[in-house]
């Protein structure tokens, strides 16, 4: 592609794009498509000869387009949010141009400096020890994966990297604690790590979803006496069901008597904790030997960057370092080269972006948005509680509300929860359905519940009113009155 041909098929490109995020709000938040629809529309076969961009636009606006979810829809409430901004994606569209890889300084040494520093300004705004060094990983999954192996490696003395869980098996199995509401990356990093998911320890919750202390204690203690290595506790700040958060410090200061590894995955809810009256939710962080937050979840970082903490950068080094002949260079000494800080080798420059958002908005424009999305949630879980017909299932630290339609509460009669599963179900299917509003539901202890996430950029307060309408319009509230 010549300079002529890309120029104005970017400046197209470019246009489509911000029209695209102005009149978002105008499509079906939810892509209404059937499966096999999209595939079925495109040719089975690569083209043989090239074609032409406008071909290329037409099929993307024409087939790629209605089988979209739109994510950046202002009433995309479902999961948690994974919001944007213009500066993100112009960063993106600049690291693209650039098509570097960031596995060594010296491959492209802004991009390793850049790395450092916005993972220290980030460092700062969440208020860690200087101890705590970052690099940017594609997601809090991978991060996790990489706690465990870290973990792992500690506790064997790297001996399962130089010769494999057999050495190993004579000490028994490895045991990882996590509670019972945290997210299936950890059982998914216990699958590949060679842990074995059956050693993932269930730890229970409090009535709030909060990990219990006295619970780990106990199950770490009984690990002991029957044989079992304690390795790694997961403590989660902000579940992914209800942003229920496990206390650190008490968490922290068990892992540090039983030399376990302390892990937090704060996925969400660590960009909150950017706010000063918000930080309580780390308290205890410094006992933290790792933690993960991500950027692209709720901090206007378009998708993938997550942040990956940690305390003991020579453990992750240790535990990943490889050095063939070909990667070897004269300043190794002098520089950090960051694939020696996770799974993969090649690296996308995902710095540019976290750097584009920080310097934009600045701390405080950041503080303030997400001011505006916990106000908004206070006030959506507030319309729960003075409602006759829903009713609220866990506590709203955050951004995330946890609640059932309850018909019940009028005539003061609970429905059997069979039958209530059945109507929360139908009416998450119909307002999901209406392409309005786009929400998902989980399960606290036996409840089926629905759950309302605000987050995206372009979240204002007539969006959130617009879902409980929606809610209290729909047919399955209406039929029951
Ligand atoms: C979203 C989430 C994850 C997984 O995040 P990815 O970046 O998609 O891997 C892990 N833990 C928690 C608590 C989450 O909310």
């Amino acid at each position: 592609m010549d300079a002529e041909t890309f120029r104005r098929f970017g400046h197209e490109v470019v246009d489509w794009v911000a029209n695209y995020l102005q009149e978002v709000e105008h499509y079906p938040v939810l892509s209404p498509v059937s499966p096999g629809e999209v595939r079925e529309q495109l040719p089975s076969s690569p083209p043989p000869v090239g074609e032409t961009m406008e071909a290329i636009l037409g099929d993307f606006q024409d087939i790629i387009l209605p089988g979209i979810t739109h994510w950046n829809h202002p009433r995309f409430f479902a999961y948690f949010p994974a919001n944007n901004s213009g500066p993100s994606i112009l960063a993106e569209l600049l690291s693209a141009g650039l098509g570097v890889n960031a596995m060594l300084w010296q491959t492209s040494p802004a991009a390793t400096e850049l790395e450092e520093l916005v993972m220290d300004w980030l460092r700062q705004m969440l208020n860690l020890p200087s101890s705590f060094r970052g690099v940017i990983q594609d997601t809090a999954s991978t991060a996790t994966l990489c706690a465990l192996l870290c973990a792992r490696e500690r506790l064997s003395g790297f001996q399962i990297n130089a010769h494999g869980f057999s050495a190993w098996s004579e000490q028994g199995p490895l045991r990882v604690y996590a509670s019972r509401e945290a997210h299936s990356s950890v059982e998914k990093g216990l699958k590949i790590a060679g842990f074995g998911a059956g050693n993932l320890v269930l730890v229970s919750v409090d009535e709030n979803y909060g990990m219990d202390p006295q619970d780990l204690e106990k199950r770490i203690q009984e690990d002991r006496e029957q044989g079992f290595n304690p390795c790694c506790v997961t403590a989660t700040v902000g579940t992914t069901s209800s942003t229920a958060l496990d206390p650190l410090r008490p968490i922290g200061e068990i892992a540090q008597r039983h030399g376990v590894w302390f892990h937090v995955d704060a996925a969400l809810a660590g960009s909150a904790a950017i706010l000063p009256e918000k930080r309580w939710i780390l308290d205890g962080i410094e006992l933290a030997d790792s933690l993960v937050f991500n950027p692209h979840k709720w901090l206007f970082t378009n998708f993938d960057c997550s942040a990956f903490f940690c305390r003991h950068p020579e453990v992750l080094t240790a535990t990943f370092s490889i050095l063939p002949e070909y990667l070897k260079t004269d300043i190794d000494r002098q520089v950090t080269n960051f694939r020696d800080w996770g799974i993969q080798l090649g690296r996308r420059f995902r710095a540019l972006k976290l750097w584009f958002v920080l310097r934009y908005y600045g701390v405080e424009g950041l503080q303030e948005m997400l001011r505006e999305h916990l106000a908004l949630a206070q006030e959506f879980k507030e319309w729960i509680e003075e409602s006759r017909d829903f009713e609220l299932l866990a506590p709203v630290p955050l951004n995330t509300i946890c609640f059932r339609f309850q018909p019940g509460m009028r005539s003061g009669q609970d429905l059997p929860s069979e039958e209530l599963e059945r109507l929360n179900k139908a009416l998450l299917d119909e307002v999901n359905r209406s392409g309005r509003i786009y929400m998902t539901h989980t399960r606290l202890g036996d409840n089926f519940c629905l759950r309302l996430s605000i987050g995206q950029t372009q979240t204002r307060r007539e969006h959130v009113v617009q879902a409980w309408e929606s809610l209290q319009g729909s047919q399955t509230v209406q039929s029951m009155h």
